[in-house]
Formats: C-alpha cells, structure tokens, sequence
C-alpha cells in the first residue's frame, strides 16, 4: 500500500461518503498516536460531507480530525455525519432527554411540586425546539398530563 507516501493515493474509505477532499492541504498524521487495529490513518485531508440532519454541506477539517484521532482517542475509522450545529443540538437533546426519563415518574405524580411540573414542561419544549421530528406521543400526552394539573390547581397549596 502506497498511502503512507503518497496523499494522492490515500485509500478513501477513510473518507466515506464525503463529497470533496482537498488534497493539496494534508497534513501528515502522527500515527503512533491513534488508536488502529491495523490501517492507521496517514493523512488528515480537509473534507466535505452532507449533514444527515440538516443536509448542508460541512467541511471536516484536517485540524478537527488530528484533534480526534490524536487528542480524543477516537477510533480510526470514525466520521461525522453531522454538522457541528446539528451535533450540538444533538448533544443537548440527548441530555435532556435523559433529564426528561429521570424525572418524568415524579414530575406526573399529583402531589410533586408545580415548581417541578414546570421545569419539565421546559425541558419538553427545549426537546421539541431542538427536534427534527416531531415529538413522541408518549411525550406529548404527558405534556398535556402536566398542563392540565397545572391549569387545574392553585400551585401553592
Ligand atoms: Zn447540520
């Protein structure tokens, strides 16, 4: 294999489903620090995907990937498939969900503070504004299920 010495010939499967790659930049890669079973990564090439999320176009950049395949410990054959934005948002929608599955038992139970009602009403409307799709409708039924105690009682007993 050839890839080693010549970028121009660096096997792409590196670089699955990326629509360009600018090869006159690459940076040679410090394999010693990857973590590889058996085809380290040579090169870090500036590359083009498609965001799965929001189907803009987005450049995987020689930096970031040294910073994960060098830095982070990712493993070698790792590539995004989401633009920053989308996997910030992604982030955040997944902590709080998990905010949600945690205290959603508590928050419907109708003697749990109004205090507590609300805030998981917020974390649901954050998870709806973050969301692609629209909510489950376990989600929504409870979304409901939380307004109508609300409407429903004077919060400070
Ligand atoms: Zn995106």
């Amino acid at each position: 294999m050839t890839g080693d010495i010549d970028v121009k010939q660096y096997p792409e499967h590196f670089f699955y489903g990326a629509i360009r790659l600018d090869l006159s930049s690459a940076k040679k890669a410090n394999i010693s620090r990857q973590n590889f079973t058996v085809v380290p990564r040579h090169w870090y090439i500036d590359a083009w995907f498609i965001c799965k999320e929001c189907n803009e176009e987005f450049c995987w950049s020689k930096e970031v990937q040294r910073f994960w395949f060098e830095e982070a410990g990712t493993y070698v054959w790792a590539h995004p498939s989401l633009c920053r934005d989308c996997w910030l948002k992604h982030q955040e929608r997944k902590q709080l969900r998990k905010q949600y599955d945690s205290l959603i038992g508590k928050a419907l139970e109708s003697d749990s503070p109004a205090v507590l009602k609300q805030e998981m009403l917020g974390t649901i409307n954050r998870i709806e504004e973050l969301s692609t799709k629209s909510l489950p409708e376990q989600i929504m039924q409870n979304r409901r299920a939380l307004t109508n105690q609300l409407n429903g009682r004077n919060p400070i007993q």
